[in-house]
């Protein structure tokens, strides 16, 4: 019997990932955390509290019926995506088809990193935003793609500047991926902007994916706006909606995509051939979620605005520049003059055991800031903010 081993070489496209920024962090995080030290951790994007109750008694139900045991169907269940149509028109006052233009997602960034599968051939570009989560550069890659990033600078309130993009990157731009309320910068779209875009999509034939992980994390009664909402959106784009951050559901993976009806389409041919669907129990569950009183989810918010406002003030009392933000629960920070984004973080880690996301990690254009995440509690939040003060 041979024994050779063979040689299990990494395919061109890991091999050709770009760095893990975060790997020296996560390296300190770990012996921060062997020594013993007391971290609170600002790093993390995962909302703290269960599910609201309602949505996991639908669960438990759902999940006792056999007809919910065999294979789902590749699009979803269409009650699920009627209840996701609902939601659209009662949030937004946008109709959507439920039979062609809403898609089921095992998560949005299911849906993300597979539609470039779906458009992108070698050579195409995909326009990301930068700094910005980073499976929108990783999704163009695996599929062949080359990914321009569009900075989001301070001085454009975090928009990119579409006047900006190169003729020459324009003419073999297929896709662009924005995101708004945006991770990791806390800003928010309006009307003009969703507007000059769909004009732009549609002059240079760019198919836009508006990721809108964020649309129900609002503060003040300010609603963020559905992208769809602009006339003409339809023709040239998609939303991502996610049940993870609005509804504490991460770990249940349940999302949608909405919209032109091509660009689903040609997402759900991607997944009919990779992935057989959700767990009709947990869409069950979404459609639970997705009816949730908007008196629940206005506590879920009031209890992000208390620590938001603690970190905000707290940070500014500490002579730090920071946005308040009035979504999402991010806050993005200027590192204090003389410092970068890792100088900082490690400084916040070592010296006041609090850990943050340096800015750099989201693309080079976030070098400077750093984000800290508002999923502790208050408590925790002070404490924080105590510490922080004493280790400047
Ligand atoms: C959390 C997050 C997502 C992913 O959400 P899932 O629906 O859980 O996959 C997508 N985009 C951004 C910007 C996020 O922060």
């Amino acid at each position: 019997m041979s024994r050779k081993r063979i040689s299990i070489e990494p395919a061109d496209r890991v091999k050709n990932l770009p760095p893990y920024l975060f790997a020296t962090i996560d390296r300190m995080k770990e012996k921060a955390v062997g020594r013993g030290v007391d971290l609170i951790d600002l790093s993390i994007g995962d909302p703290d509290t269960p599910t609201p109750r309602h949505i996991v008694e639908r669960m438990r139900k759902a999940v006792k019926n056999p007809q919910h045991h065999q294979y789902p169907s590749y699009a979803g269940m269409l009650s699920f995506r009627e209840a996701a149509a609902d939601w659209f028109r009662k949030r937004f006052n946008v109709s959507l088809n439920p039979g062609t233009e809403i898609l089921s997602l095992i998560g949005s960034k299911e849906g993300i990193g597979h539609l470039p599968l779906a458009f992108i051939n070698p050579g195409d570009v995909v326009l990301v935003p930068s700094p910005g989560y980073p499976v929108y550069p990783v999704a163009a890659l695996f599929a062949g793609g080359r990914s321009h990033a569009m900075p989001l600078l301070e001085k454009n309130g975090y928009l990119p500047d579409l006047k900006a993009i190169p003729r020459g990157v324009l003419k073999k731009a297929k896709l662009m991926f924005i995101n708004y309320p945006n991770n990791p910068t806390a800003a928010v779209a309006g009307r003009a902007f969703y507007k000059e875009l769909v004009e732009f999509a549609a002059r240079h034939n760019i198919l836009v994916c508006h990721d809108a992980a964020y649309s129900e994390i609002y503060y003040d009664g300010r609603k963020p706006l559905s992208f769809l909402q602009v006339p003409g959106a339809k023709s040239v784009g998609i939303e991502f909606h996610s049940l993870s951050k609005t509804y504490n559901m991460a770990g249940w993976r349940i999302g949608f995509a909405a919209g032109n009806r091509e660009a689903i389409a040609g997402l759900g041919r991607i997944k009919t051939n990779l992935d057989s669907g959700i767990f009709q129990a947990v869409q069950e569950a979404g459609i639970e979620a997705l009816k949730t009183d908007d008196k629940v989810l206005g506590k879920i918010r009031d209890m992000y605005r208390e620590r938001r406002d603690v970190l905000y003030e707290g940070l500014t009392a500490l002579g730090l520049e920071v946005r308040k933000p009035v979504a999402t629960f991010y806050l993005w920070a200027k590192v204090p003059p003389g410092f970068t984004s890792t100088d900082f973080t490690v400084r916040l880690l070592n010296k006041a055991g609090v850990l943050t996301t340096p800015g750099n990690g989201f693309g080079e254009p976030g070098e400077g800031y750093v984000r800290f995440a508002l999923t502790v509690p208050v408590r925790r939040m002070k404490e924080a903010v105590d510490r922080i003060g004493e280790a400047l």
